[in-house]
């Protein structure tokens, strides 16, 4: 798939946003924080973004937006930025969309990027198109798989037609290059300890009475992120709607409760908790499947964890091909008996 447009390299922004591409360089990456703390997606995308700068002779540019943000900037070029944008005030704190969308925009107009990517984070998703529509640029949402063709294109792979085909999108005449990455599909590389880079301050373009949001009041729900847990215990269509067992487990683990389709399509957990090609890509260090027979989809969201503990009443289930450990046992049993061994053994 590509973008449609005319009028390629005559240095001139035309009415539909097609512009010179020589004019764009360097790769970004955004820096998602929120109180200090960065969301891992970011190191994640910083780490693969390196590789792609490499291949395509490129700086790697993060870019940070919030308050308070030295230790963030730092951290950055720990990580491989060359370049660290940073655009800190008072006005992005608490987040919202209107003020974060207005900078990053204005920051992408004036230095005219080739490449940005923003973690797929209800906070990248939430702002991305405001950067990317009066830009006319191409975004590409939920990738898992990024590459650069023999044209230096970015190319954005992400499943479409409900998972049945893996696209790849090319946006060929727009810059810059957007995408939204699904978070969990790249490892984080390790800080070096040198921070060779440059950190340059940007100037703010937002005031607090420009912003037509206000935050009253933040009301913490189910803010659970499974892409984030060190300890997963995920349920399929065997746990049969009673999911007390593997919360017993979970618990004694200190782990996140995350599911298998079969097991959110019954309305048992949360959508946002669903493990697989259509949820989310996670790699805790450890992962209890239980009830999940193993099908390719849900592999495909946690093959990449560090040790897999099966449990599933039926020995030739496939999901004890891919486990470490294989516990054959009916769930109803396992689980609360795990879950009395384990009291006061975990942290
Ligand atoms: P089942 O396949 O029904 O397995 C239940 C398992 O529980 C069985 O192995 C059974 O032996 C075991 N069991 C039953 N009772 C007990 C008991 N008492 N004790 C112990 N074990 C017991 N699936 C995903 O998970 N994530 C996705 O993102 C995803 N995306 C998809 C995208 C597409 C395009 C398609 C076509 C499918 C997708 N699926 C996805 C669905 C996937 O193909 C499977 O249907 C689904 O993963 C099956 O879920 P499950 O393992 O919980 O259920």
């Amino acid at each position: 798939m590509s973008d449609e447009g005319e009028g390629e390299g005559d240095g001139e922004e035309h009415e539909n946003g097609v512009v010179d591409v020589d004019e764009y360089e360097d790769v970004w990456v955004f820096i998602e924080e929120h109180d200090g703390e960065v969301m891992s997606v970011s190191w994640e995308l910083l780490a693969e973004a390196r590789t792609l700068a490499d291949e395509l002779g490129d700086d790697l540019v993060a870019l940070a937006i919030g308050e308070g943000l030295d230790d963030v900037a730092e951290q950055a070029l720990e990580r491989g930025a060359d370049r660290v944008l940073v655009a800190d005030d008072p006005v992005f704190e608490p987040y919202r969309a209107d003020p974060y969308g207005e900078q990053f925009r204005a920051i992408v107009e004036e230095r005219k990027p080739s490449i940005v990517l923003i973690g797929g984070t209800h906070t990248g998703r939430d702002f991305a198109g405001r950067v990317a529509v009066p830009a006319h640029a191409g975004l590409t949402a939920d990738v898992t798989e990024l590459g650069v063709d023999e044209d230096g294109l970015l190319e954005a792979r992400r499943p479409a037609f409900g998972g049945n085909v893996l696209a790849t999108i090319l946006c060929e005449e727009h810059r810059p290059q957007m995408a939204t990455i699904r978070p969990g599909v790249f490892e984080a590389a390790d800080p070096d300890g040198e921070a060779d880079g440059e950190i340059v301050e940007v100037d703010v373009v937002v005031e607090d009475d420009d912003c037509v949001s206000e935050v009253l009041e933040r009301e913490v729900g189910d803010t659970a992120d499974i892409t984030e847990a060190d300890r997963i215990v995920a349920v399929g269509h065997g746990i049969d709607g009673d999911l007390e067992p593997a919360r017993q487990l979970a618990d004694a683990l200190d782990a996140e409760i995350a599911a298998s389709r079969a097991a959110v399509d019954e309305g048992w957990v949360d959508g946002a908790r669903q493990v697989g090609q259509t949820g989310k890509t996670v790699r805790p260090e450890l992962y209890v499947a239980v009830g999940i027979s193993g099908a390719v989809q849900h592999l495909e969201g946690m093959n990449k964890s560090e040790t897999v503990v099966a449990i599933n009443n039926d020995p030739n289930a496939p999901i004890f091909e891919h486990a470490d450990y294989g516990i054959v046992a009916d769930l109803f049993d396992a689980c609360p008996d795990l879950a009395e061994e384990l009291e006061g053994v975990t942290e």
